[in-house]
């Protein structure tokens, strides 16, 4: 028999639980479907292990470094790796089980646990049971891309979530992909005593972002011993005795190297493939992200799709965010479009790399006259306080709105300071306002005014 709902909600990552409660606050029954652990990436295999992890291998950077700041530590530092991954687990544990004990205590819900698979527009199958609504949540996020590289079947290999299983330091991690999730593993592993190298198909590392940004990343990387091979070419694997052979043919290096473990950081795809979307006829794009509007609809009246899997954002706050984009059209009367979102991310190695906006490349692709201010951390007291100088931030602004048009800040603080370029872009504060701040001293935002004052006439492309 078919149990229906006024809503559906499929998968209980970044957007799905706020939507279930905002939903079930407004009176709506709402069936909750999960098929995994709640809290989906983020909380299990996402954010929440990995910057546990970042905390870890921050301190082993800080013992090692101890005696710089007058700390003696009389004993070499040795990684407990069971330790450390204990204390990953517990954090996304007591995470999980706190998004399913909301969800299950939440008056309104009913949590199914199983994969859901569409029937029809309205009607979606878990297991044995028959559910039926009105309007349908998607939020099924996404997986790791497995690539079809030549000799990768022939090899055992880690995923994001698999390398959180270990329980020992591999000797030689091999990271295939340098761009966000690949250069955080990174640089854990290789405080962690591991021997590292980066292996990247193009020529830049994070390729995304400006190259003085991407230059100065490859530089941090590089002084703590992480090798980085970009422009790698027709990529390889080959069972090593032991270990694994990684041809990677650079244009400069060794063709091959040998590496204890492989690790997999290539980007990520949408968990659409099995969840029977033809059945609703919700269009799909070529890559298989769910196609939506400005409002997050689908094409199909009465399903929407958030987070990962709509392909309009890639991170946890633009999931949430989206969320709040259905819940303030649909509850609030509010007109809310998911193209008024600003941007803002972080690379989370250390120092950590902070953006908002534009870059640079894309503030040129304009065709327009800009400014631009570039500071390096060596002039900010704080990072010269922390004896973590290395980086720069830069910000880049529309000479005659005077709008803030994007920044970046690669250093200590970096994730944090970006938000006061992110507030002021949101709130579209003109640049020469915010000349007026009085930042507190000493801290990394303190240098935002200053890097203000500095914006000059740059040439567009
Ligand atoms: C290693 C790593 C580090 C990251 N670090 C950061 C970071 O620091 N900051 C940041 O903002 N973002 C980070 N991200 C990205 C972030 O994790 C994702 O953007 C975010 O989790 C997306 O949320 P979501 O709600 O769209 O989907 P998810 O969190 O993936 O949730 C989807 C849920 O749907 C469930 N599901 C899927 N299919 C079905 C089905 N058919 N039936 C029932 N349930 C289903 C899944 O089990 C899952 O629980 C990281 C990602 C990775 C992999």
């Amino acid at each position: 028999m078919t149990q229906t709902f006024d809503a559906i909600v499929i998968g209980a990552g970044q957007a799905g639980p706020s939507l279930t409660s905002r939903l079930t606050v407004s009176g709506m029954k709402v069936a909750l479907i999960e098929r995994d652990k709640f809290g989906g990436t983020c909380v299990n295999t996402g954010c929440m292990p990995t910057k546990t992890l970042v905390a870890s291998a921050h301190a082993a950077h800080l013992a090692r470094r101890g005696a710089d700041y007058g700390v003696v530590l009389d004993q070499p530092v040795r990684i407990d790796m069971r330790k450390v991954r204990s204390r990953a687990a517990t954090v996304t544990a007591n995470s999980s089980k706190g998004v399913e004990n909301w969800l299950r205590n939440m008056k309104g819900c009913t949590v199914f646990q199983g994969s859901a698979h569409f029937e029809g527009p309205k009607e979606v199958r878990v297991g044995e049971e028959l559910l039926s609504a009105p309007r349908i949540f998607i939020n099924v996020g996404g997986r790791a891309i497995v690539p079809d590289l030549p000799g990768l079947n022939e090899i055992s290999y880690l995923t994001n979530s698999s390398i959180l299983e270990l329980e020992r330091v591999p000797e030689h991690l091999v990271v295939i992909g340098g761009s966000y999730i690949g250069l955080e593993f990174a640089q854990i592993y290789r405080r962690f005593g591991a021997e590292v190298t980066v292996v990247e198909m193009g020529p830049k590392l994070v390729g995304r972002e400006d190259p003085d940004v991407s230059d100065a990343v490859r530089d941090i990387l590089e002084r703590e011993g992480i090798h980085i091979r970009t422009s790698a070419e027709c990529i390889r694997f080959a069972k090593g005795s032991p270990g694994v052979r990684v041809g990677v043919d650079c244009m400069q290096g060794e063709p091959e190297i040998l590496g204890s473990d492989v690790l997999l950081a290539v980007g990520r795809r949408p968990n659409t493939d099995d969840l029977g979307l033809d059945r609703a006829g919700v269009a799909l794009d070529p890559r298989g992200y769910i196609m939506v509007d400005e409002s997050l609809q689908t094409n199909i009246t009465g399903i929407w799709a958030l987070g990962d899997c709509n392909g309009r954002g890639a991170f946890t706050h633009t999931s949430y965010n989206d969320y709040e984009i259905v819940a303030a059209n649909l509850l609030d009367g509010d007109k809310r479009h998911v193209s008024d979102r600003v941007l803002g991310y972080a690379l989370f190695i250390d120092p950590p790399l902070g953006r908002v906006g534009m870059t640079e490349a894309q503030v040129r692709a304009r065709g327009l006259p800009y400014l631009s201010s570039n500071r390096p951390m060596t002039r900010v007291g704080r990072a010269v306080e922390k004896d973590e100088i290395l980086g720069f931030m830069k910000v880049l602004a529309d000479p005659s709105t005077k709008q803030i048009l994007g920044a970046s800040i690669l250093g200590t603080g970096g994730d944090e300071a970006i938000h006061g370029i992110l507030d002021a872009i949101n709130a579209k504060t003109p640049y020469d306002q915010l000349r007026w701040a009085v930042p507190i001293h000493p801290t990394v935002s303190e240098l935002i005014p200053t890097l203000l004052l500095g914006l000059q006439p740059a040439s567009a492309a």
